[in-house]
Formats: C-alpha cells, sequence, structure tokens
C-alpha cells in the first residue's frame, strides 16, 4: 500500500521546527503532503501564496514532497481528497499533546480509517513557533536559525 501522509498547519510562516518535522515525515511516508491551512475572514501574517512559496522553496531537495492550500475545510477532507493514509503532527510540549489528544478523538470519529502519526519535536527545535516569529519579525530581530532562508529572503524584501 502507498502510504501517504497529510501534514496541515498554518505556516504563518513555516520555522525550521516545521521544516525538521517535514524532512523525518518525508522518510517514513512514499509521499507527504504538505497542507496550508488558511481562514479567509482571518488575514495571516503572510499571505496563501507566499507561505505555499516560501514552503516549496524550503523543500525544493525533497522530491517526495509536495504543498497543497486549503481553505474552510477540515483536514480529514483534504485528506481524502489526496488520498492521504495518515495525518502526521508535530508534538513540541504538553500543550500540543493536550490540544492534540482532542483534536484526534474528533478526527477518528470523522474519519476512522486515517491513522494519525506523531512526531516529538528535535530538542533543538522544540522552544520554536510561528507566532514566536511573527512577533521577531515585528519588531525587527534577527530570524537566523528559526526559519528557512526562503523566509528570511522574503522578509528582507
Ligand atoms: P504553529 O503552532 O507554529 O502555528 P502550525 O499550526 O503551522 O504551527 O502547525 C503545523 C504542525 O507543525 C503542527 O503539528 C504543530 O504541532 C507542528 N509544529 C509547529 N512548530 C513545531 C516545532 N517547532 N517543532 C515540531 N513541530 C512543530
Amino acid at each position: 500500500m502507498t502510504k501517504i501522509g497529510l501534514l496541515a498547519g498554518s505556516f504563518d510562516p513555516i520555522t525550521v521546527g516545521h521544516l525538521d518535522i517535514i524532512r523525518r515525515a518525508s522518510g517514513l511516508f512514499d509521499q507527504l503532503i504538505v497542507g496550508v491551512f488558511y481562514n479567509k475572514e482571518k488575514a495571516g501574517l503572510f499571505d496563501i501564496e507566499t507561505r505555499e512559496r516560501m514552503i516549496k522553496e524550503a523543500v525544493a531537495d525533497m522530491p517526495t514532497v509536495s504543498v497543497v492550500t486549503s481553505s474552510g475545510e477540515l483536514a480529514v477532507e483534504v485528506a481524502r481528497r489526496y488520498g492521504a493514509t495518515h495525518l502526521v503532527r508535530g508534538l513540541r510540549n504538553a500543550t500540543d499533546f493536550d490540544y492534540e489528544a482532542n483534536l484526534e478523538y474528533f478526527n477518528r470519529h470523522l474519519a476512522s480509517e486515517l491513522e494519525t502519526v506523531y512526531l516529538i519535536a528535535s530538542h533543538a527545535y522544540q522552544p520554536v513557533s510561528s507566532s514566536r516569529v511573527r512577533e521577531l519579525i515585528y519588531f525587527g530581530a534577527d530570524l537566523d536559525g528559526f526559519v528557512p532562508t526562503s523566509v528570511i529572503k522574503e522578509v528582507e524584501k
């Protein structure tokens, strides 16, 4: 059976923590789909095309990774549309765990055929979050080590 993973998130913007999960998950699945989920009513810091472009540039050396976007849909719906066999999530800490454990209950109810796989964040990246990165961008701080170069280039524009 072809194993296809879907890693869904807002990626506003992609961080080194996300990239680490993408790289590790890409070794577990035949294909890994990165799903950029956005809310039409709630503008993020980066628009959806920019988020997608920054991810594509960061995963250019990973041939089995593709990037899709989605709005107004559940992750399980997107997974079904692309034939994903697994959902993939990163876990940084106990807060992520509590959130994910609750989400898993509903995902299993909605799509019992989909198994979710959790990868514990590499220690060096556990404190990194998109929200903290957005704050650093707001204050014009150095982003080196927190985001891939595609994000640094976009911010410098
Ligand atoms: P964020 O919480 O930073 O806004 P997303 O909503 O884009 O992240 O999350 C997408 C997925 O990536 C989630 O499973 C989330 O737990 C995971 N993730 C986010 N940051 C990290 C990190 N630093 N290390 C590992 N996984 C992460």
